[in-house]
């Protein structure tokens, strides 16, 4: 989605987490989180329960959604319920050159399913490219790949796993 319209949502989706916490903390759950765990023992062990809580956009247009905040309670037999976060961290992009930003997993064009987009270049929904029509908008130092190591636009090449940015596949911010 635009830069713009990430702004005004993503504000949103932290204060739902928020309020689960609040809940959650609460003991909103507890007796749910209790009922699951009784329920286990007869259930096969290959079995995990979650109770999640997501924010989904979605677009008539593109017909697709994406999920701006999936997070929750997972339980598995045997151990504690605990809470996961299963968000992807949101990127910026280039997009026909305006700026785009959603989570790292999605095509910014189609908001299909891309992920990895730096071993398959190509969304398989929409095909719009990596280094054609949609370009990495590096505006920190932070490896795209790695999400871990330094890069910078005098030394591009990744100090923890060595990835080096093709030019072709992104702009410096
Ligand atoms: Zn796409
Ligand atoms: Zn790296």
């Amino acid at each position: 989605m635009k830069d713009s319209e990430f702004k005004l949502l993503e504000p949103i989706a932290d204060l739902i987490n928020n309020r689960f916490d609040e809940l959650h903390t609460a003991g909103a759950f507890d007796e749910v989180l209790l009922k699951i765990k009784a329920a286990f023992p007869q259930l096969p062990d290959t079995f995990s329960i979650s109770l999640d809580i997501h924010m989904n956009v979605f677009d008539k247009k593109r017909e697709n959604g994406i999920y701006l905040l999936n997070t929750g309670i997972n339980c598995q037999k045997g151990s504690e319920p605990y809470r996961h976060y299963a968000d992807t961290a949101p990127q910026k992009y280039l997009v026909d050159g305006e700026m785009c930003n959603i989570l790292d997993n999605y095509c910014p064009h189609c908001w299909g399913e891309w992920d990895f987009k730096f071993e398959s270049p190509k969304c398989p929904e929409c095909e719009y490219e990596l280094g054609e029509q949609v370009k990495y908008l590096l505006d920190n130092d932070t490896c795209p790949y790695c999400g871990e190591g330094k890069i910078t636009m005098d030394k591009p090449i990744c100090d923890r796993c060595g990835f080096k940015v093709d030019e072709k596949k992104v702009v410096w911010g």
